[in-house]
């Protein structure tokens, strides 16, 4: 063990052979990529084979703490899983809070690591240096939080659990890994990477001791940034994000966040302080993105009013180390007795997208797909492009076993989703996502896809903040909206301590029409938001929290006191490049062509909306791509980096 927060040791699990091997890391490796996604990608880049079956023995799947985690740094609980996805055949990582993370490390281990594949179900379980893989047997085909609660029984409540619902278990490319009883890593499959492997669980319970460099200058830092978090005047009733949403939309002009308002919201009500205020200004797509906020007013978003919300929440609760607490438990009714408070693309991805203004059931999919560990953007992006296919009359009621799939018909939705997760019937196809449903059911319906390099975009709307059509379409990971944005970019505030980058200032007066055009300055911040991502997710730290700026949330200086490394900020973005430089080269090597990540046209405004927020709005996605990738010292035309770029990164171009 060393002193510098991170454990400088890995596992290795080969689940055919039944056998452990540890690895030491040194410590240039951490200095290098960090640890989490960093570290993940630094090892995986040539252990997956080229040309790897994601779900077969020889894929990897890592799951990893971050640098900071456990160093008394504040919002370092976020753990990450990645491997090679099969639901895009790229880079996959996800993330997920909760008290998952410290667990890996108190193991002795920054990251675990399952290749191979086991013949029969297995779970693993670390208690102090003991580790075991024992008969899962009895818990496959149980839900995610029925596992973890028997897990828990048998090996106390001090053990902290990993797991896969039976959507993993059935090898659905939209399944996720859950921890804490319903969150849960939910994007890029690798639910099914898991279930492929027969690896029910992890159970890891140890008890090692995990040690900053300089515990006081990283408290002194967290007692600072915990006083930004405390900040929280009242924003009144829900209603009135719900108007600030309409009055942004109304205006000619936009205004650079401050990402403390923000943080109001997710303190009063959690990322559902959005559900109304998001499809008033277009960031929310509706109706399988053809749709707008004239389809979905405030009338039918009030279905989730947060304040409504709010009334069922009978606990907050925060993720490990966090001072803020977005989240939270709701009561209620029916099969179920509490769910998660449901997150605002939960919302959006099960109501407004596929028109469903039933309350009730909002908190019942939430709760069905967190037990069955589905994606809940892509269960109900891949339900609200099924919709639009019945419309359209691709599918009839002889394709969908009967269910009416008009928009909106709860009953439908909710009857549809059972059955992806059972995979009976219909479901079986749609169960694998939207562009696996439209390969195999043809009929012209790809053209009502909406995903970027098949995997559906999160509920966040690149007619309305290019920022994100870009990163859905360039990120290794495609069709992610925890990166990056123009909205992002001003809330990091990264210009404060980065030199040469542009400066927004907070609540900034600019022209709309300004967001889409490609320029440098756009380029520039979007490459800053992927490498400040890189070096976050290095570090375990929870985005919310970076929303807070860079100067009250102190990234940089956490790592340098928790380390004892002296870097400066441009240090760490170059340590944010070289690991989007990483995953990038993985893609390259696994045969993926980066321009096949594109986002569909209807989300990029290709033809533009009639009609709504984002009335005539087109993004100029290709030179953007370009413009992106030439930030990068990656080929503009092809999305390659250079010979010069790795080399200059101290990347070996295999
Ligand atoms: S802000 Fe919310 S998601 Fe982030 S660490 Fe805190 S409680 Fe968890």
């Amino acid at each position: 063990m060393n002193n510098r927060g991170y454990m400088g040791r890995i596992l290795m699990v080969d689940l055919s052979k039944g056998e452990f091997r540890e690895e030491t890391i040194p410590d240039e490796v951490f200095e290098k990529f960090l640890s989490g996604t960093g570290l993940a990608a630094y090892l995986l880049y040539d252990r997956i084979p080229v040309g790897a079956d994601p779900l077969g023995p020889e894929n990897v799947l890592g799951f990893v703490s971050g640098l900071l985690t456990g160093t008394g740094s504040l919002f370092s609980g976020r753990w990450m899983v990645a491997g090679k996805s099969p639901l895009t055949g790229t880079w996959g990582d996800a993330n997920c809070g909760g008290s998952f993370s410290p667990a890996i490390k108190r193991c002795g281990y920054d990251g675990i690591f399952f290749t191979g594949m086991s013949e029969k179900p297995v779970y693993l379980y670390i208690k102090d240096q003991k580790l075991k893989l024992m008969d899962a047997s009895h818990l496959w085909g149980r839900d995610a939080i029925e596992t973890e609660e028997m897990l828990q029984e048998e090996h106390g409540p001090g053990a902290r659990v990993a797991v896969i619902g039976p959507a993993g278990e059935r090898l659905s490319l939209i399944s996720g890994i859950c921890n804490d009883k319903g969150r849960i890593a939910a994007r890029s499959g690798l639910g099914a990477v898991m279930g492929s492997k027969r690896l029910k669980a992890l159970v890891l319970d140890g008890k090692k001791r995990i040690t900053p460099y300089d515990r006081e200058t990283v408290h002194k830092l967290s007692r600072k940034c915990n006083r930004w978090v405390r900040f929280q005047p009242l924003l009144g009733p829900s209603i009135v994000p719900a108007l600030i949403g309409a009055l942004l939309r109304v205006l000619p002009t936009a205004m650079a966040m401050d990402g403390v308002v923000y943080k109001i919201i997710l303190r009063q009500w959690g990322t559902g302080g959005l559900n109304q205020m998001s499809p008033e200004w277009g960031d929310s797509p509706v109706k399988n993105w053809k749709g707008s906020n004239v389809d979905w007013p405030l009338k039918k978003s009030k279905s989730a009013d947060p304040d409504l919300v709010n009334k069922s929440e009978f606990i907050k609760y925060h993720c490990y180390s966090c001072p803020l607490g977005c989240g939270g438990k709701c009561s209620m009714t029916g099969k179920y007795s509490e769910t998660h408070k449901p997150e605002y693309e939960s919302v959006l991805a099960l109501g407004g997208l596929c028109m469903n203004e039933d309350t009730d059931s909002l908190f019942y999919l939430n709760e069905l797909l967190n037990r069955a560990g589905m994606d809940t953007i892509s269960a109900g992006a891949t339900v609200a492009w099924a919709m639009e296919c019945f419309e359209q009359g691709i599918l009839t009621l002889d394709d969908t076993d009967g269910l009416d799939l008009t928009w909106g018909n709860t009953r439908a939705i909710v009857a549809l989703i059972h059955k992806m997760i059972n995979r009976e019937g219909i479901g079986d196809i749609l169960a694998d996502g939207s562009r696996a449903a439209a390969e195999k059911i043809g009929r012209g319906s790809g053209k009502y896809t909406v995903h970027a390099g098949g995997q559906e975009p999160a509920m966040h709307d690149g007619r309305q903040d290019p920022g994100f059509a870009v990163h859905y379409c360039v990120e290794p990971t495609p069709g992610r909206h925890t990166i990056g944005s123009q909205l992002y970019y001003e809330m990091f505030q990264l210009w404060k301590k980065v030199r040469g980058l542009p400066k927004k200032l907070p609540f900034q007066i600019y022209h709309k029409n300004s967001k889409y055009r490609a320029t440098e300055k756009h380029a520039l911040e979007t490459a800053a938001c992927s490498k400040y991502m890189n070096v976050i997710n290095g570090a375990g730290l929870c985005m919310f929290g970076a929303f807070l700026g860079v100067t009250r949330t102190p990234t940089f200086d956490w790592l340098n006191a928790a380390t004892g490394w002296n870097k400066t900020p441009e240090e760490y973005m170059e340590i944010g490049k070289r690991i989007q430089t990483l995953k990038q080269a993985f893609n390259i090597r696994q045969g993926i062509d980066p321009r096949a990540n594109r986002l569909s046209d209807r989300a990029l405004g290709i033809p533009p909306q009639a009609q709504g927020a984002n009335k005539g709005r087109t993004v100029p996605i290709e030179k953007m791509m370009e413009d992106y990738w030439g930030q990068f010292g990656w080929d503009p035309a092809t999305g390659k980096p250079t010979g010069e770029t790795l080399a200059g990164l101290g990347l070996s171009a295999e």
